[in-house]
């Protein structure tokens, strides 16, 4: 060979090798960023292992601190133990905070304020939309309303040069859909009062071991938005007869009212507060909670009658636009012994008759179709619960 043929020859292998090069290099890149896929994976999975690792914390309410440690409750079996924290946790914790303990009992973290427990058992409202004008059949309940609630709350010196002292709570009661929660908040609002709603069966469902404390918190709430409607429905959850069980529950149920009762009874230095509750079931609540100076104005709010079933098809048929053969005499006759909220889902069903048919205007027939509807699904609701009962 030639020295120029050697040249060549070795310039031609150069080539190859530096190809050769090139394609190692990119798939040592392609290697490095497979690499770095795997690594992110992989810490992935150990976040994951690690959080499998730790056990999850139970909530407790820290009752007492005292020399010899904390004493805690924890939510849901009401267990109480005494326990040790450490110096660190304890400068911070108070009686009445919520913690997380785990299997041992330690205290491990202290809970932000109340993780809103406020915010999801009550329902707070500047001033609700609803009216008086909005309530159809209740005239009678309603003066009585104004003349417990919203005289107080406007004319609070009047009452105190009389020297008398306005009802401290109302209690409505009467069957489910009757306008009774309408009544409270149209109240407020007449009063330009905030409207704090709070229902009975929440406090003692969700919140085991926090329900004397969602009482005090209510109050403190409604007393920063004074003046302040509070409304507790379904007041039965938590103000039932005794019964003879004595289940942690029921001692849990027992100490939320008696909470409640308290609150009431300091309820003179309270301002511009008014509580009203409600119920379906009067024949079940301790009448303990309707002595005087606690629930002591009852107002029954009956399904409406006749006139009153006119009235509410008319104001619940306000934005509708009808045909002119609709009339409500007849559809109150028809529709019989129903509550206020059937004559507002007829309405809407009405509506919705329109629709499915292509009409922008509403007919008599429309509304009978409606409720002959809503009857056959609540005979149906009526068959499932028997065949569950
Ligand atoms: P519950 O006991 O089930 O809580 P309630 O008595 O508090 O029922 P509301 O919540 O006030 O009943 O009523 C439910 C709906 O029914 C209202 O939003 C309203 O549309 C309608 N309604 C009930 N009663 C009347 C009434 N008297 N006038 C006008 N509308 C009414």
């Amino acid at each position: 060979m030639t020295p120029d043929e050697r040249l060549e020859a070795l310039r031609e292998h150069f080539v190859k090798l530096s190809t050769v090069h090139r394609e190692l290099e990119s798939q040592l890149d392609a290697a490095r960023g497979r690499q770095a896929d795997l690594t992110d994976d992989v810490d992935q999975l150990e976040r994951e292992n690690e959080m499998l690792k730790t056990s999850s914390l139970y909530i407790a309410t820290a009752e007492e601190v005292t020399e010899d440690g904390v004493i805690v409750k924890q939510h849901g079996n009401n267990q109480e133990v005494l326990t040790e924290v450490a110096p660190s946790i304890r400068d911070n914790l108070d009686a009445g905070d919520r913690v997380a303990i785990n299997d041992s009992f330690s205290v491990k973290q202290i809970l932000e304020a109340e993780t809103d427990a406020r915010a999801q058992a009550m329902e707070v409202t500047g001033s609700p939309e609803v009216t008086y004008e909005d309530i159809g059949g209740l005239e009678e309940q309603i003066r009585e309303v104004r003349e417990a609630v919203e005289e107080p709350l406007i004319n609070a010196d009047q009452f105190r040069e009389v020297g008398i002292e306005p009802p401290s709570g109302v209690l409505l009661h009467g069957p489910p859909g009757t306008g009774k929660t309408m009544l409270a908040k149209a109240v407020a609002n007449e009063t330009d009062a905030a409207f704090i709603k709070m229902a009975g069966s929440e406090l003692v469902r969700k919140f085991i071991g926090e329900g004397s404390r969602l009482v005090r918190d209510l109050f403190e709430l409604a007393s920063e938005r004074e003046p302040a409607v509070i409304f507790i429905d379904e007041i039965d959850a938590i103000a039932a007869k005794r019964t003879e069980s004595k289940t942690s529950g029921d001692a849990e149920v027992q100490r939320t009212m008696m909470q409640l009762l308290s609150e009431m009874d300091g309820f003179d230095e309270r301002g511009e507060i008014r509580i009203i509750a409600a119920t379906n079931r009067f024949d079940m609540l301790d009448r303990a909670i309707l002595r005087p100076g606690r629930f002591d104005r009852l107002i029954e709010v009956p399904k409406p009658d006749y006139e009153g079933r006119v009235q509410i098809f008319k104001i619940h048929t306000r934005n509708m636009n009808l045909s002119d053969d609709v009339d409500f005499e007849i559809l109150a006759d028809e529709a019989g012994e129903v509550s206020g909220a059937d004559v507002k889902a007829i309405t809407t069903e009405a509506g919705m008759f329109a629709i499915r048919d292509d009409r922008t205007e509403v007919q008599m027939d429309d509304f009978r179709n409606a409720w002959e509807k809503i009857e056959a699904e609540e005979d149906e609701d009526e068959d499932v619960s028997k065949t569950f009962a």
